[in-house]
């Protein structure tokens, strides 16, 4: 009945297939211990102060949270020492993401620029919005070309999307690059830098300073920052993402989103989790030291293992295994990785970072599958 009228734009999407989950592994393969690297999320679990501040808000859920989440925005913009008035909160960076689309871009007359392959995100929500989406083959090394970047701007782009590190392949572009497109966009024309990976992008000798725009202080005016709680501070459940935006449009924003994305247990959550300092520590360092484990051992394999500055790591099996058959055969051992035919990278897979034990599981796994020793 709905079939004609629902918009065009809607009906065009293809339907969305998740990531499996752990317990639909477990019952498929009547497996006991399944492991989970495929989505980025934190290794260790959720931290001890978050797990206590929840227990400990529980009874507040019955409110509403304050609108603006301004307790939330004062200890973020304290934590990261920039103006509160430039800070936004969203259910996940997805909802800025989307914000951003729509609050900048015309249907049928802008269009938004980004690269190809990137997060999925950034085309869908423009396709969604009747938005056209025009993107630059990274290149084959999967650096970034910004100069032919630049070649699909026109007075019409009101968007360009930049991930760094990059998501799937952990490129991480040097900060003076994006800086200088930046300056080289129209002024009406925003650059969203999405940082959802970028405490893990500094070397044990490093400072996110050497790689992020944001902490060094010298964001150009036509950009912004995008910086989510689903990665390194282990929230992806309770959704929250945050943008450092121009004052101006964060003042937009604020009036455009729904009134209470963020709830009270996602802003008590961060609050905590900004506390545990501890715990981000080991997460940074166990990433660190996991994502060497897993380079050299994947190496070692004959696989083709791309440099990476976040919490994952893509790669291509030896040509006597298909990156389809090495994730269906992972699968039937409980280990949960990505494969990218949906980024178009028929031929890679992405592993994220696990803790030691689940490093370990996976690189003796796919050992056996290369050496076609298994069943
Ligand atoms: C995981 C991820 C995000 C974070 O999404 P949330 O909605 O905050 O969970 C944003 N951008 C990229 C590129 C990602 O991979």
């Amino acid at each position: 009945m709905f079939e004609n009228v629902v918009r065009p734009e809607i009906r065009a999407l293809k339907p969305y297939v998740p990531g499996r989950s752990i317990d639909e592994i477990r019952e498929e393969y009547g497996l006991e211990n399944v492991v989970k690297m495929a989505s980025n999320e934190n290794p260790l679990g959720v931290s001890n102060l978050v797990r206590e501040a929840l227990g400990r808000h529980a009874d507040t859920v019955f409110r509403y949270p304050a609108g603006g989440n301004p307790r939330l925005v004062r200890a973020l913009a304290e934590h990261w020492n920039t103006d509160p008035a430039r800070i936004v909160v969203g259910n996940g960076s997805d909802e800025i993401i989307d914000m951003l689309v729509r609050m900048l871009a015309v249907a049928g007359h802008d269009n938004v620029v980004c690269f190809r392959p990137c997060f999925s995100l950034y085309p869908i929500q423009s396709l969604i919005q009747g938005v056209e989406i025009r993107r630059q083959p990274v290149n084959a090394d999967f650096s970034f070309d910004f100069d032919k970047l630049l070649t699909l701007v026109d007075e019409n782009t009101r968007l360009v999307f930049v991930t760094t590190p990059d998501n799937p392949s952990g490129f991480c572009p040097r900060p003076d690059e994006v800086r200088n497109l930046a300056q080289r966009l129209p002024q009406n024309c925003l650059l969203v830098i999405d940082e959802a990976y970028m405490d893990f992008a500094p070397a044990q000798d490093e400072s996110e300073a050497d790689w992020s725009l944001f902490k060094r202080g010298d964001l150009p005016d036509n950009a912004c920052v995008i910086r989510t709680f689903s990665k390194s501070y282990g929230l992806a459940g309770l959704r929250i993402g945050v943008g450092i935006l121009p004052a101006e449009l964060a003042s937009y924003y604020w009036r455009a989103r729904l009134p209470f994305s963020v709830n009270i247990l996602a802003e008590e959550a961060v609050l905590a989790a900004l506390e545990d300092e501890g715990f981000r520590e080991l997460t940074l360092k166990t990433v660190r030291e996991g994502r060497e484990v897993l380079h050299r051992g994947l190496a070692e394999l004959s696989c083709t293992v791309l440099p990476s500055r976040a919490n994952f790591l893509m790669f291509m099996p030896p040509s006597s295994c298909s990156a389809a058959t090495l994730y269906k055969k992972l699968l039937e051992r409980g280990i949960i990785v990505r494969a990218l035919a949906s980024y178009e990278l028929p031929d890679y897979i992405r592993v994220s970072i696990g803790n030691a034990e689940e490093n370990r599981l996976f690189l003796r796994a796919t050992a056996e599958i290369l050496a076609g020793g298994d069943r």
